[in-house]
Parts: C-alpha cells; structure tokens; sequence
C-alpha cells in the first residue's frame, strides 16, 4: 500500500467515527501524511492499531457551566475537557474561553498537544479544554463567578499528577487566578495544579513571555540555517494576545522591525515598527484596559487600521502567526510567497490550512507547524510544574536558559526526522510529527492495551 492510500483509507474510518469535526480531522490528516510511510515500514504499528488508539481520546468531558450575569440573568455555557492521552505523562494543555469552542476544537487541540508536549522532552500528556463562555465585554465578578462554576464541576477530573490545566485564548492571568482560587477552596489543597499563576502564588518567571520568545528562539534557529535572522529584517505578526506580545517584543530584541498586529476585527500596519514605547501602549492596551487594536491607530498616526483584514498582504521576510486556527488560507500564502517572505514560523496552534502549507512549502521557505515552534509556553509550564513540585523557584535566567535548551532541542528533532537528504531542506512538518509520533507510540505500546 502507498502512503497517500494509507492516509486516505484512515481518515475514511476517521472520519465515519468523528462527523462533524473538521478541525480535528484536519489536524488528524497532517500528521498521518507525515507517518504513514513509517507506520507501512513498521507493521506493527498497524497490528497494534496505534493509529486508532492515538486518535480516540482517552477520556472526554462535558458539562454544564450555569452562573449568573450582573443583571441577574442565569447564563448557561459548555465546558469541555479533553484528556487525550497519559502516555508519557498527566494530561497537560490550556483551557480555551471563545465562543467558537466547540468538540472539534477541542479535540484537534488536544491531539496537537500530545505531539507538542512530547517534543519538548518533559514528561507531560496532552490535553485540551475550555469553554464557550466569551470574556470580552463581560465584567471582573461575571468572569469570576464564570470560572468558579466552570471549576466546581472541572475539579473532578483534575490534579498535579492526573490533568494540569493552563491558559490559552480568553484564558489569562486573571482566569487562572479565579480558576486556582475555587479549586483550592474545594480540594482543600495547594499544588501545581494549574499553570500560567501568579507570581507571588506559585508561577513561574518567564513563563507569560515563554510562547512568544520561544516562537522567536526557534525562528532564528531554523533562519541561521539559511544564513539570516531577525537582525535588520521585517516581520508580521497577527494576533495581540499572550504570544503575539511576547514575539513582537522578543523580534524587536533581536533586531527585526514589527509592522503588524491584529485581532478579530481587524489588523494595524505600523510601517515605523512597534518600538518599545509602541510596544508598551499594547501591553497596557490589551492586558489591563482590555481593548481593541484598532485603538493602536487611533493613538498612533504613523499606523493604518484595516478593518476585516488579515496581515498577510504586508511585504515582509518573516511572518508570525499568532492569532488562530486556520488564519493563513491559500490566498493569504500566495501573498506571502509573491511578496518574497522567507520564513513562516507558527506562534498559534494549527494557523495555517493544508493547502497554504503546500504552497508555502513548494515556494521553498522555511515553514515550522506550531506544536514546534510554539512549544516554549507549554514547556515552560512544565518548568513551573516541577518548580511547585520542589517547592522551589527559579531565577528568570535559570527558566531562560531552559527554554532555549528546549527550542534548541525541538529544532534538532525536527532536523533530525524531517532532513529531506541531499536537497538541503527540512521538512519541519514531517520532522515534528514523526519526532513526536513515534516516543508517544513506543510509549503506548510498552504500556499495553489500555
Ligand atoms: N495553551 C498553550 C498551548 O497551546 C499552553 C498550554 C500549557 O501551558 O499547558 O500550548
């Protein structure tokens, strides 16, 4: 059997199990592209149905989340989690709060998880949750009372050593703090079982920063393989959240002009660059007041507001995309390409469709899928795991250094599995799926049918 007929087969039965979970299917298609010649040369893998073991979650959670609203209206959200697999650790991996959250979201984040947290080498499962609770425009108290209703039930099925929650989108310092308060209110505990907390109550340094400098460590890691880097080079960036701050900032560090930021509305194109005082009006603007980028434009005269527009039409050599699941589409790749963009580095999870990676890829740029690239935030979180477990805390230096050890390392993998020998190429995609695929499987099978 070939490869391709190998996929196809799969994702048949795949799909069949799973209707209507396009975003799970898709993430599911990558990564079989990239093993099946592998799993062919090894059959049994195929005997020890691996591919229908790593596929089925081990356990899903759905529940009901009721509070009520500042004026008095009960309000009723989903609330998800996902615990995909325990292979090579308790289940790890954010909590998602947006009003697109859905089972397939769920699941295709869960799936990606497990490759992500196993290529960052520490012992960590993954795992996935959230809800579609949305918390822009709502007040502190209805965040508040949101996350400790969505506890009082998540609770059950979480622990340092069983299902270690952290932030993703909607899902910040704020969140977490509601989330670790109700949770040891109930379990009576004190332990690691989030990350992303407070500095003063168990977090760890660095680890806001760590998505975002990660994504820049391992940019500059695969672009030195060409000969060139951030230094003197323009780079767009979209999304404003967590990991878009932090790789604007960490780009800018390391001497790249950003012109872009966006969020769902729209993108701001700042030909002048986000320089550091630019860069603090974001932080503020997004983090404490909670607004819109467009706001950036309105402050800043040196910068247009495109309303509706993704970043991706903007001429640049390195392109960062930090928002959201599918958000460079075949159109916005070829703009990419035309516009003599050399490297596309993945800060979101699973940002670009299966097309416009064959587009990217067939023009030749660097392309890194973001369970590589954007693995330093989760990594990190595994730092501030085992920093709560020997009730100690390390310096920002000492977590630094670790998370460029772990970028350095994943980008050694990736070379290592996706070296496309002879031509000087390295397909990041082949690398990180095979990288991951194959410590998750051995690991599962030595563990029997569980
Ligand atoms: N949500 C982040 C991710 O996609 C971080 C997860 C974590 O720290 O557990 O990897």
């Amino acid at each position: 059997m070939k490869a391709a007929e190998f996929t196809e087969q799969f994702l048949a039965q795949l799909e069949a199990r799973n209707p209507g979970q396009p975003e799970f299917l898709q993430a599911v298609r990558v990564v079989t592209s990239s093993v099946a010649q592998y799993v062919l040369d090894h059959p049994y893998l195929i005997k020890e149905k691996i591919m229908e073991r790593i596929t089925e979650p081990e356990r899903v959670v759905m529940f009901r989340v009721p509070w009520v609203d500042d004026r008095g209206e009960i309000q009723i959200n989903r609330g998800y989690r996902v615990q995909m697999n325990s292979a090579l650790g308790p289940y790890k991996g954010g909590l998602r709060f947006h009003p697109s959250v859905n089972l397939s979201i769920m699941k295709f984040l869960a799936f990606e998880q497990t490759f992500k947290n196993c290529l960052t080498t520490l012992p960590m499962g993954g795992g996935k949750g959230g809800s579609d609770f949305y918390p822009r425009g709502k007040s502190d108290g209805e965040v508040m009372r949101f996350c400790q209703s969505f506890m009082t039930e998540l609770q059950r099925y979480i622990g340092q050593d069983t299902d270690v929650p952290a932030g993703d989108i909607g899902v910040g310092g704020r969140e977490i703090g509601f989330l670790f308060g109700q949770y040891k209110r109930i379990r009576d505990e004190f332990t690691g079982t989030l990350t992303g907390k407070g500095l003063n109550w168990g977090g760890s340094l660095l680890r806001p920063e760590a998505t975002g400098y990660g994504v820049c460590y391992f940019a500059e890691e695969m672009m030195a393989s060409r000969g060139f880097g951030f230094e003197g080079s323009t780079v767009t960036i979209s999304g404003a959240g967590n990991v878009a701050q932090f790789a604007a900032k960490k780009a800018r560090e390391l001497g790249a002009k950003v012109v872009s930021l966006s969020d769902s509305d729209g993108s701001i194109y700042d030909p002048d660059g986000i320089d550091e005082e630019k860069w603090n009006y974001v932080y503020m603007l997004k983090n404490v007041r909670r607004g819109r980028i467009r706001e950036y434009a309105e402050k800043y005269p040196t910068a247009t507001y495109f309303k509706g527009q993704r970043p991706w039409g903007i001429k640049c050599d390195i392109a960062l995309p930090c928002a959201t699941q599918n958000e460079i589409e075949a159109p916005d790749a070829k703009a990419l390409v035309e516009n003599g963009c050399k490297c596309v580095c993945e800060g979101a999870n699973m940002p670009t469709t299966p097309d416009a990676i064959a587009i990217i890829q067939g023009a030749g740029l660097l392309y890194s899928p973001g369970k590589a690239s954007n693995a330093g935030g989760v990594a990190t979180s595994g730092l501030e795991m085992t920093q709560n477990s020997i009730r100690q805390k390390w310096t920002r230096e000492e977590v630094d250094a670790h998370l460029h050890t772990i970028m350095h390392d994943i980008h050694s993998a990736c070379v290592k599995y996706g070296d496309e020998e002879g031509t000087g190429n390295v397909d990041y995609v082949k690398g990180a799926n095979l990288a991951g695929f194959i410590k998750v499987a051995e690991s599962m099978l030595d563990q029997g049918v569980v």
